[in-house]
């Protein structure tokens, strides 16, 4: 009974120091694992997932992954930046890769290492079209889902005894638990799918991350629908498993982006001259407004 007592305060107190905060949307969540370990697994398992794939040789449509994702990922940098996070960026080497494969696909490691599959590349027809899938696959690593997913699958598989794996040394049963994890099987390596939050919370934060980086987040709408009327593969992991449910991810996107985009979205450059001419008006207006002032005062 005492033990048992001891073992819950412990656990209290160890969840207590293990919650992280997730970027955006501000929710707590159970980080068990460091970040170097996170990234050691999920690092392993690109590796192995990318010994088993085929790079893309479709040039324009591999070099339109990397520029929207690089754009995307310097901005997710300067957000963290911006934000007291700097401290995390370097856990991200971001990877955009386009590899040769007819799903309709895409998926994201920890440490920024994120996969396109050319089928889903036929959904594609700009980079902010892009842009919402590399959003999503950016906002998971940001959120640190993979942590969060290994955390949970920790308490659920060693419950108590995983207090004392994780107060000792984790590297062995982090590495085992990883493997279930990103469902590295026998013969290939798929990621499973991410909780219906997470693919709620990725939506999100996608939109806020797509807008920073100057693309339009009034496309997600259109493009999750082009994504619910290809059919999808149910096989498939990530992207269509456990989504949420069209109708509730696009009810969603329409609810959250007015408020998205008005706060976060940053027109591309066309729009700069009128801004910089409204800065001028209002600075012509305080100017005057300071020599009636001063004016005012002299006399
Ligand atoms: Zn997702």
């Amino acid at each position: 009974m005492k033990a048992k007592h001891l073992l819950a305060i412990v656990a209290i107190a160890l969840l207590a120091t293990s919650c992280g905060t997730v970027p955006v949307t501000g929710r707590q969540q159970l980080n068990l694992v460091s970040d170097a370990e996170v990234l050691q697994s999920g690092l392993s398992a690109y590796s192995s997932f990318m010994k088993t794939a085929t790079i893309s040789s479709e040039k324009t449509q591999s070099e339109q992954v990397t520029r929207v994702g690089q754009k995307i990922a310097a901005a997710t940098e300067k957000y963290l930046t911006e934000n007291g996070l700097a401290a995390d960026v370097k856990n991200y080497a971001w990877e955009f890769n386009l590899v040769k494969d007819d799903q309709v696909n895409a998926f994201c490691m920890p440490g920024g290492k994120i996969v396109v599959y050319e089928g889903l590349m036929k959904l594609v027809s700009c980079d902010d079209d892009l842009a919402v899938v590399l959003g999503h696959e950016v906002a998971h690593a940001v959120a640190k889902h993979s942590n969060e997913r290994l955390s949970q699958q920790m308490l659920a598989e060693y419950g108590g005894q995983a207090l004392s794996v994780l107060t000792s040394g984790k590297s062995y049963s982090t590495q085992q638990i990883a493997q279930t994890v990103y469902g590295l099987g026998a013969n290939y390596a798929v990621v499973l799918p991410f909780s219906r939050k997470h693919e709620s919370e990725a939506d999100y934060i996608g939109l806020v991350l797509m807008s920073m980086a100057g693309y339009n987040p009034d496309y997600a709408l259109n493009f999750w629908q082009k994504m619910s009327t290809s059919g999808g593969n149910k096989n498939v992991p990530e992207f269509m498993s456990t989504h949420p449910s069209d109708a509730t991810r696009i009810a969603d996107i329409q609810k959250n982006l007015p408020a998205v985009k008005s706060k976060f979205y940053v027109a591309p450059a066309t729009t700069t001259t009128q801004t910089t001419s409204a800065k001028t008006k209002r600075k012509t207006t305080s100017n005057s407004t300071k020599s009636n002032k001063s004016s005012k005062q002299k006399t």
